[in-house]
Order: structure tokens, then sequence, then C-alpha cells
């Protein structure tokens, strides 16, 4: 396990292809944040755009959420470490063989990325969960699979910032607690519905706080941006 370590910012890049992203990354000084790089955008460009971002002295979470048989797993955590990504994550509903590949595949890397899973997502509730078989109630499911995934020995979780302090009670200080949902105060929730603002969630526990559009889509993303991490008192 590790502790956060400064910048604690992740900038969501939810852009559909690079030249948008690439703009941004390149607007923003490497070091005031890190960039989250998920499905679509990974799809629509590819490993080159992680290489460029890092050639942009730019630190990339991999938020690709790998599900699926453990040595698959294992091929894919190794090739984002291969990549040289910072954070990369996996559904913790794989399962104790699939984690403990996923950190397998972390530990013989050169370079060690951090690893963490998704307990549930966020759009599932407890008629979802009914249809697919699981009968125990969101909340207790969310603290099994965190149990899981912290017992095969990944460094953290991506949760709501409104479970951090009940996992923090949980685990300690050790996992990283990756909070998306974050919102600065006065800025538009768009289909956020459980927000918190940065201090608040720092406050509540999280290690890194995951932020899309009230910086992406600000008019200035460099103030905006240096605004919340003054918030954070960094
Ligand atoms: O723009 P916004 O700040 O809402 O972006 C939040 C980011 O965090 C998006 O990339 C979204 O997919 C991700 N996320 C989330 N809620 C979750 C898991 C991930 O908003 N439960």
């Amino acid at each position: 396990m590790s502790s956060p370590e400064d910048p604690r910012i992740i900038v969501a890049l939810d852009y559909p292809e690079a030249s948008p992203a690439l703009e941004f990354a390149r607007r923003i000084p490497a070091g005031l944040c890190r960039l989250k790089v998920g499905k679509e955008l990974f799809t629509a460009e590819g490993p080159d755009l992680v290489r460029r971002l890092g050639d942009l002295g730019h630190e990339v979470f991999l938020d690709l959420k790998f599900h699926d048989i453990p040595n698959t797993v294992y091929g894919a955590v190794a090739a984002a470490s291969r990549l040289g990504v910072w954070m990369v994550n996996v559904h913790a509903l794989g399962g104790r063989a699939m984690l403990e590949a996923a950190r397998e595949a972390v530990e013989a890397a050169p370079l060690r990325p951090r690893l963490i899973a998704v307990s549930l997502l966020t759009s599932m509730d407890s008629r979802t969960l009914a249809e697919i078989g699981i009968d125990r109630p969101l909340e207790k499911e969310v603290m099994e699979l965190t149990r899981l995934a912290l017992d095969a020995g990944l460094d953290g979780m991506v949760c709501s910032a409104w479970e951090a302090a009940e996992l923090r009670a949980a685990h300690g200080d050790a996992p990283l607690l990756v909070t998306p949902g974050i919102r600065p105060e006065g800025s538009a929730l768009g289909d956020q519905s459980r927000v918190m603002t940065p201090r608040e969630a720092i406050e509540a526990g999280a290690s890194y706080l995951v932020i899309g559009r009230p910086i992406t889509q600000a008019a200035d993303p460099v103030a905006e941006l240096e605004r919340i991490r003054r918030s954070l008192g960094g």
C-alpha cells in the first residue's frame, strides 16, 4: 500500500479523440494534476495517446476497469505497466484469483503502477443487483468487494467520497481512495447527484479526487485547477 502523493487531483480527460485531450494536456503544466484516460478515449486513440501524455510530463491513470479471466487480466495489467501508467484499475467483481493476478502483474513491473479496484458501479442499484443474482444489500456488497480487493493486496478503491469515511474506519489509512463525484463550490452538477467539494472529500478521507468537467470545461482550466488546489491548501 502507498500513501497519497501530490498532486491529489486527477483530471478526467473525457474526450472522444486525441486532439482536445492533447490540447488540454499542453495547457496544464505537468505536476499540477494527474490525467485520467478512460474507455472512450483509449478505444479511439490507443496506447499512443497515453505515451504522448507521458511525453508531455503527465502521469496517467488508465481507467479501463479490467474484468476478465486471471491470465488475460495479468497480461492487460502488465501491458499497462509497460506503457508507464501511474495508476490502473480492475473490477473487484472479477474475483480473488483475478485480483491477485492483477497484483502480480504490477509487482512484476519495473515501474509499479498503483493498482486499485472498482467495487460496484454507481449506476447500479438494488434492482440491477437483483437482476444479476446478487441478493445482498448494495452497501454490504460494496463493503465485501472492498474487503476482497484489499485482501488480495490491491492498493485501494474507487469510491464515492460519501463512502470514504466508512471505508477509512473499516480499513485504516493505508488504502488509496480515489473519489469521483467532486464538484467545487459553485460549479454545475452535470449528471452527478451526490457530490462533495474537493476539500470535503479530502477531509472525509479521499486520497485522490477525480474531477472532469468542472476543470476541462472551465473558461480557464489552469486557473480553475489552481483555485481548487488552493482550496486544498496546496
Ligand atoms: O466530469 P465529472 O467530474 O463528472 O467526471 C467524473 C469522472 O469520473 C468521469 O470520467 C466518470 O466516468 C468518472 N466516474 C464517476 N463516477 C463513478 C465512477 C467514475 O463519475 N462512480
